[in-house]
């Protein structure tokens, strides 16, 4: 999971010397972080095409992270409706929103829904032609 640090008895039977060695580990990595100034995001993560999304939310109720996808109130030619968005540092690229979208009107950057189908129409002919 990203974001936590574990230590000590949580990780498997410690006894107090080893929890106090894991407690301090895990407090050097936090000061490394914390020291860079800037957390570096996974890069593939979710997007939203704006143009195809028309708000039926169930990108949101399949989202296996809370937060990392929300609905939200955009103006569209005057009037106001939901629309998908994603929040990158919490999303995990799992893909789980792409796959229920109506609209196609999610892909995981990098790895989009039309190369993905690509992907399997080339393993389907190696295997007809074999
Ligand atoms: S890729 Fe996974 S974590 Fe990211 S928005 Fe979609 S369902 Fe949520």
């Amino acid at each position: 999971m990203g974001g936590v640090l574990l230590a000590g008895t949580c990780q498997a039977p410690f006894d107090i010397g080893e929890s106090v060695s894991a407690a301090g580990a895990a407090a050097a990595k936090a000061a490394a972080l914390l020291a860079r100034g800037h957390v570096e995001l996974d890069p593939f993560v979710a997007e939203v095409d704006l143009s195809r999304c028309n708000g039926t939310g169930n990108c949101v109720a399949a989202c296996l992270n809370d937060g990392a996808l929300t609905l939200v109130d955009t103006n569209v030619e005057g009037q106001t409706v939901q629309r998908a968005q994603v929040t990158p540092a919490l999303c995990l690229g799992c893909g789980a929103c792409v796959a229920v979208c109506p609209e196609n009107a999610i892909n995981i950057n990098g790895m989009t829904l039309k190369q993905y189908e690509a992907m399997v129409d080339m393993i389907v002919a190696e295997t007809e032609a074999a």
